[in-house]
């Protein structure tokens, strides 16, 4: 992970990311107000540093309405101008200079390439959408849609709750249970029908199912709970700012 030399870093990159030529890729941070609601939850963001400094207009950093479900939506030149109403939960493009970025503070973020044709995808991965196998369905999309090899393809996670502060019950666990037969691996009882659950671990580990190679997977390694001075963490504050994860082929 790269931090840089200033205190107020707006963004945060990973070197396994950084590497690969005909990628772009940042998760923000709560740094200059980047992501901030001040004026209500429903107003849209701007993410005009990250276009800035993608090299591309602000129009062409596309995020969609989250709405903790399966749909995945292809991004191209003709759509990608209507996205922040589409209902989805994951991005995939494979058009050069347009961003896809997901927006969190606590749900798992990741980020999809495929460096080879290239392509990209972004996922929002919360309790629901990961119990409707999400990051699979992303994975099988851009096979199916762009031919991308998942054993090529390069995952990270962003900035998310980790297992020590990810506290569910019941209602959580029935369908985590039900949905992964390896759950007891991914989630520490706490007794009194609380589990600690690690929605990373979870995510990885469907990664690999779908293709992915273990080297391939990486990960910020950071919780948003317990770095409040980086990330807002919903849980932790409630109504509160978003975190983007954005990845764009590179134009040129
Ligand atoms: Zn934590």
């Amino acid at each position: 992970m790269k931090t840089g030399t200033e205190e107020k870093r707006a963004f945060i990159t990973l070197p396994a990311l950084d590497a690969i030529n005909n990628i772009r890729h940042a998760f923000t941070t709560r740094q200059n107000g980047l992501g901030a609601r001040n004026s209500g939850i429903k107003s849209p963001d701007g993410w005009n540093a990250v276009a800035e400094a993608f090299g591309i207009t602000p129009d062409r950093l596309v995020t969609v309405n989250q709405v903790h479900g399966e749909a995945i939506v292809t991004v191209d030149e003709r759509n990608y101008a209507d996205m922040r109403t589409a209902q989805a939960d994951g991005l995939i493009t494979k058009v050069r200079g347009i961003a896809i970025g997901i927006e969190t503070a606590d749900c798992v973020p990741v980020l999809l390439i495929d460096p080879v044709t290239p392509a990209v995808g972004a996922v929002h991965a919360g309790w629901r959408s990961t119990v409707q196998k999400i990051v699979q369905k992303a994975v099988r999309r851009m096979q199916d849609e762009f031919g991308s090899d998942p054993s090529r393809m390069i995952a990270a996670f962003g900035p998310a709750i980790g297992p020590e502060c990810y506290e569910v019950d019941e209602p959580v666990m029935g369908p985590v249970q039900q949905n992964f037969p390896f759950w007891s691996d991914v989630a520490l009882s706490r007794g009194k029908g609380k589990w600690g659950l690690d929605l990373i671990e979870l995510n990885r580990r469907e990664l690999l199912r779908a293709g992915l190679a273990e080297k391939n997977v990486h990960s910020l390694g950071m919780c948003t709970s317990c770095r409040k001075d980086l990330f807002y963490s919903f849980r932790v504050e409630g109504r509160t700012g978003r975190m983007l994860s954005a990845v764009m082929i590179k134009a040129g």
